[in-house]
């Protein structure tokens, strides 16, 4: 079985790429398992960083690696927090600080303008040199909502409505939010490309 290295220690994302990769031909082992840190995501696009996270772990391990870069984009604050998600209340911050940044800012935000949507990028490098690495995309609309519902998913997924569902992305079980989720969408491609 071939080992892939996945550039990511965040958990959230570890258990859905498990989850979607789990009839996958390769074994998808997190870099941490190779004592390869985070390294500092300096682009300025979602793809840029998922350049660097996956250079990276390839760098690193000497092994095939795949990243995904990912963030929320929300109309009413001009696309903000998108690349800066994950750090949107400051470098260490928890999703709960996160989110708590977030409704502060809507909170003079009528519902109707609180569109939002899910970015991903997915890069899969088939060494640290590679110059055609495969870059996949996926988008999935929303609205924030100011109260949080449900327990699944993480990060921001409390309070991303989905509204071909009525729900929250923390509302659906794993299997509906993979099937709908901007992860979801760039792993199919991935998959895809990689097998077809
Ligand atoms: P990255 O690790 O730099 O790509 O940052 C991703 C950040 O975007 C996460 O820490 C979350 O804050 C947010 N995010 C990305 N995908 C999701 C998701 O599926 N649900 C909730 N939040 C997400």
């Amino acid at each position: 079985m071939k080992t892939i290295v996945l550039a990511s220690s965040n958990q959230g994302k570890l258990r859905e790429f498990n989850q979607m990769l789990h009839d996958f031909d390769y074994e998808v082992v997190p870099q941490g398992q190779f004592k390869v840190s985070d390294v500092a995501e300096t682009g300025l696009s979602f793809v840029e960083n998922a350049l660097i996270k996956a250079r990276n772990a390839a760098e690193h391990t000497n092994l095939p690696a795949i990243s995904d870069d990912s963030g929320i984009e929300i109309d009413a604050l001009d696309g903000a927090p998108g690349i800066y998600s994950a750090r949107f209340a400051g470098e260490k911050a928890t999703d709960e600080q996160n989110n708590q940044l977030l409704l502060d800012k809507l909170k003079n935000v009528a519902e109707s303008e609180r569109t939002a949507r899910y970015h991903c990028v997915i890069v899969y490098m088939r060494h640290a040199k590679d110059a055609m690495p495969i870059i996949c995309y996926g988008t999935w609309e929303g609205r924030i909502i100011m109260e949080a519902r449900g327990q699944n998913g993480f990060g921001y997924d409390p309070f991303f409505y989905v509204p071909t569902h009525h729900c929250t992305a923390a509302e659906l079980t794993s299997e509906i939010k993979n099937e709908l989720s901007h992860r979801g969408q760039a792993l199919r491609i991935l998959r895809k490309q990689l097998f077809n």
